[in-house]
């Protein structure tokens, strides 16, 4: 990868672990406990509690993605960073611009 490519790469993803850090917030607002009490009656209950399994969801992966997103963050100027961990060639700069924080070639991530 080129330096001019890494910079851009950079500053894209201290925007997404900006974005990220402000998705968790925004999520884990949402998903306070369902009070038993709720006087939206039952069976708006049951979705504040289906919307609530959903939301902790993508709150979990997004944490996930953030911890990566840092991980390839203080890995960019590593000599090896852009290199598949699996089969150690190159990972294409366009899908590092597009997920930063994947580890491995296209070919490699659909085989494992
Ligand atoms: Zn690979």
């Amino acid at each position: 990868m080129e330096q001019k490519e890494k910079l851009l790469l950079k500053s894209k993803i201290i925007a997404m672990v900006e974005k990220a850090q402000l998705d968790i917030i925004n999520m884990e607002n949402n998903t306070q406990p369902v009070k038993p009490e709720n006087s939206l009656g039952r069976i708006s209950r049951m979705d504040a509690i289906n919307n609530k399994s959903v939301m902790e969801a993508s709150l979990r992966n997004t944490r996930k993605k953030l911890a990566k997103l840092k991980t390839a963050l203080s890995n960019i100027d590593n000599e090896n960073f852009g290199i598949c961990t699996y089969c150690k060639n190159e990972i294409q700069p366009k899908r590092l611009m597009y997920m930063p924080e994947s580890d491995q070639c296209v070919r490699c991530a659909a085989r494992h």
